[in-house]
C-alpha cells in the first residue's frame, strides 16, 4: 500500500491519487511544522507532471468511498452536488487524458518558481525560499512501479530526478524511518518556509503598489439596487454598475488603484503570467 513517513498534513496535499508524499529538504522538524498554516507544505509546485487525479484502481476509490484513505474526505449528503463534476474528472482521469493535460500544463508550471523567485524579491522574502529539492518517498515496489508514467514524462520535460533506494534518501535526509522501499529526488523543487509569511508579504507589497485589502463574507454579496453588494468589516462595498462577479469586490477607487498597481506590475512580469485585462 502507498504510503509514507512524514505527517499526514503532507499526504493530503499530495492529491488524490498520488502514492506519494513530498518532503522538503533538509530536515522536518517541528518548528517547521509549527510555522506551516493549516499544514500547506509550502512546496512550489513547479515538479507537478501530473494533476489530481480521479482513482481508477477500483481498491484505493474503496478505500476513499469507506473514507479508509488520507487523502479524501467527503460528505455522502454533499455526493449528488458534485456527482456531475466528479464524472467528468473521472473521464479527464483516463490515462491518455492525463499524459495530454500534464503536456498542457507544463509550461505554466515550469515558471512557478521564476515567479516567485520574482515576487519574493520584490516582497523581500527571500529568506524564506529553500531551494533543496523535494524527496517523495515510497513504501512498497507497487506504488514506485506505478510511477512509470510519470518519471518518464518528467525526463521528456527535462526535469531531473533521482530514483533513490532507503539508504540513498537517508543519506540525504539522515532522520527519516526506514518504513519506505523507494525514494524520487527532485532537486530543482523549492519550497518556502513559512507559507503565511509568504502570503502576507505579498499582501504587504500588493498594498504598496496601491492594492487595497478588505475582509468580508462573500455569501454576503447580493443586489443592492442597481450594483452588487458585499458586506465587510470596512461597511458595505458595491461594484460599479454593469461591473461583472469578479469587480463585485472592489469599489470603483480601489479598483482603479489595483489596475494601476496591476499595470505596474505587468511591466516587470514576463508572459505568460502577467495579468490579462
Ligand atoms: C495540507 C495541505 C498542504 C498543501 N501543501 C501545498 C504545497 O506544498 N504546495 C502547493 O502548491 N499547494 C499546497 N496545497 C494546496 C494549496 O494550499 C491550495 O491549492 C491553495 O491554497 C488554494 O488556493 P485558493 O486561493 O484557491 O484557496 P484557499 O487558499 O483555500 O483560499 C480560500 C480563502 O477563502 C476564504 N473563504 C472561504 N469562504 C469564504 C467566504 N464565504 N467569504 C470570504 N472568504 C472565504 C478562506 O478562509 C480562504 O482564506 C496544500 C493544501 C493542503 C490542504
Amino acid at each position: 500500500m502507498p504510503s509514507c513517513s512524514v505527517p499526514a498534513s503532507l499526504a493530503r496535499q499530495s492529491g488524490c491519487i498520488s502514492p506519494s508524499t513530498g518532503l522538503p529538504l533538509p530536515s522536518w522538524t517541528a518548528a517547521h511544522r509549527a510555522k506551516r498554516p493549516y499544514g500547506n507544505a509550502g512546496v512550489i509546485e513547479g515538479n507537478t507532471v501530473f494533476p489530481p487525479a480521479f482513482p481508477l484502481d477500483p481498491i484505493a476509490l474503496l478505500r476513499i468511498a469507506l473514507k479508509r484513505a488520507p487523502e479524501a474526505n467527503y460528505q455522502l449528503s454533499f455526493l449528488p452536488h458534485v456527482a456531475p463534476w466528479l464524472m467528468k474528472l473521472r473521464a479527464a482521469s483516463r490515462p491518455e487524458r492525463l499524459i495530454e493535460t500534464a503536456r498542457l500544463m507544463r509550461p505554466l508550471f515550469a515558471r512557478a518558481l521564476p515567479e516567485h523567485e520574482a515576487l519574493l524579491a520584490e516582497a523581500g522574502a527571500e529568506r524564506f525560499l529553500r531551494k533543496t529539492g523535494w524527496l517523495k518517498l515510497y513504501r512498497s515496489d507497487r506504488a514506485f512501479e506505478a510511477l512509470k508514467r510519470e518519471l518518464a514524462l518528467a525526463q521528456e520535460f527535462g526535469m531531473s530526478y533521482h530514483a533513490l533506494d532507503p539508504d540513498g534518501a537517508r543519506d540525504l535526509e539522515p532522520s527519516l524511518a526506514p518504513v519506505f522501499r523507494r525514494a524520487v529526488h527532485w532537486p530543482h523543487a523549492a519550497s518556502v518556509t513559512n507559507p503565511l509569511a509568504v502570503t502576507q508579504a505579498y499582501a504587504a507589497r500588493f498594498a504598496a503598489l496601491g492594492g487595497v485589502v478588505m475582509r468580508g463574507n462573500a455569501r454576503s454579496l447580493h443586489r443592492a439596487n442597481a450594483h452588487w453588494r458585499i458586506e465587510t468589516a470596512e461597511g458595505p462595498l458595491d461594484a460599479p454598475p454593469g461591473g461583472g462577479g469578479a469587480r463585485a469586490v472592489c469599489p470603483r477607487r480601489a479598483f482603479t488603484a489595483r489596475r494601476h498597481a496591476a499595470a505596474r506590475h505587468q511591466a516587470r512580469l514576463p508572459p505568460p503570467l502577467s495579468w490579462r485585462r
